[in-house]
């Protein structure tokens, strides 16, 4: 079984405000390293569990984060952009695993919580229940048979976890004190974690133990922005409906063309 891990960084190990995950921030060289050195216990584990392969996501913002000479050398990596297709080779991938998440935008207490904008996004729902990226990333592998098996980050998107995906292992490397502060597992741990787990999960996985996350259409993904500028124009799509000046949805048959206002 090929395993497809999909890397964010605010939930990896030793990563504690945003100074870490924006490329422009003091600690953005050392976020990279904690970045690779996660996605490489995680590999370690998934070997460890059975996996025959593993493909690696590079998902934080613009997508080119890893020491790519310092990955683990079986690991094959999918870089940058990749405009409306979000998980590029599920479909290869009998399990996913979300590496270093965090909690959905306006979590209390969550460290650098959001969905996938900070800057435009106030919420996202799916069907009607405010999600965040986790779920988003597991409707859409969902919709290719792809279970998420396992979801590392701080407590409180281990929590999120549990509760849109019963049976996922969950990983906590560290503890949200806010938005911009943790408390860190000490490194070593963190790493031995991440790679008990994700051995754990692959081998659930092989089991059968774990089912893929699956949202019946039709499939309605609601968008508040902050700004007014951030809303589709009316009319722009069969499948747009703007219910206020800031929150618009769109409903299509598959989570993936909802989410990216496809027909
Ligand atoms: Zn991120």
């Amino acid at each position: 079984m090929k395993v497809y891990i999909f890397v964010d960084m605010e939930g990896i190990s030793g990563i504690s405000n945003s100074e870490f995950v924006m490329t422009n921030g003091r600690h953005y060289g050392l976020a990279r390293r904690y970045y690779t050195d996660d996605l490489n216990a995680c590999v370690r584990g998934c070997f460890a569990g059975g996996a025959t392969a593993v493909l690696a996501r590079d998902g934080h913002g613009s997508g080119d984060h890893f020491l790519w000479a310092e990955l683990d050398p079986r690991v094959e990596v999918v870089q940058g952009g990749t405009g409306t297709t979000r998980l590029v080779g599920i479909e290869e991938c009998g399990a996913m695993i979300l590496l270093g998440y965090h909690a959905m935008a306006g979590t209390p207490g969550a460290l650098l919580e959001h969905t996938y904008s900070s800057a435009s996004i106030q919420n996202m729902w799916l069907n009607g229940r405010p999600a965040g990226e986790l779920a988003f990333d597991a409707a859409i592998a969902g919709e290719q048979g792809v279970p998420t098996i396992m979801v590392s980050g701080d407590d409180y998107v281990c929590r999120e976890a549990e509760d849109w995906l019963p049976g996922v292992v969950t990983c906590q490397v560290k503890q949200g004190l806010n938005c911009q502060a943790a408390r860190l597992l000490p490194r070593p741990m963190a790493h031995a974690l991440i790679e008990e787990r994700a051995e754990k999960a692959v081998r659930k996985a092989l089991r059968g133990e774990i089912a893929p996350f699956v949202v019946p259409p039709p499939v309605t993904v609601r968008h508040e922005m902050m700004e007014r500028k951030g809303i589709p124009a009316a009319g722009s799509s069969p499948n747009l409906k703007i219910i206020d000046g800031r929150t618009y949805e769109y409903t299509a048959d598959t989570v993936e063309k909802a989410f990216f206002g496809l027909c």
